[in-house]
């Protein structure tokens, strides 16, 4: 995986990322603190932020290398294929924002109350999408404002 990130030119640059995992098998997951859950196949969409000294290339990498278990989203990480990478830089607001704007989506729906949102108000960080062409108009509607990345 080391190859291929190095291929993606991630920018440095402090912002939001949202990572795009398909899971092709309904699967129950033991995710920390939240215990033994239930993920239906389909697309699972995870908003975090990469605020930190290395911006979003150094977070992603540690979603692209690390076999670590820290966070929620690292537990189904583990099961699922990551296909997609968006990201956009602070002037779009931190992830929280971006969390809310993706509630709003009719295509979308939370799996699990509480995931990846321990530190914050949101309902969760996670959203799942069922199906292909919802992901694909999800996706559309967030070219305005990110920039999108699909995985080889
Ligand atoms: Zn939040």
């Amino acid at each position: 995986m080391k190859d291929g990130l190095s291929r993606l030119a991630l920018p440095h640059e402090k912002g939001c990322y949202l990572l795009v995992l398909c899971l092709s098998t309904a699967q129950q997951i033991r995710v920390g603190k939240l215990g033994e859950l239930t993920f239906q196949a389909g697309f699972y969409l995870y908003v975090g932020s990469a605020l930190g000294a290395g911006g979003i290339a150094g977070r992603l990498k540690h979603h692209l290398t690390s076999q670590k278990r820290h966070w929620h989203i690292d537990f189904l990480k583990s099961m699922a294929v990551l296909q997609e990478i968006w990201y956009r830089g602070t002037e779009w607001g931190g992830e929280c924002q971006w969390a809310t704007e993706l509630s709003k989506f009719s295509q979308l729906s939370c799996p699990h109350v509480g995931f990846g949102a321990s530190d914050c108000r949101c309902v969760a960080h996670l959203f799942y999408c069922p199906e292909p062409t919802a992901l694909l108009s999800v996706r559309a509607a967030m070219q305005e404002t990110s920039r999108i990345l699909v995985l080889p």
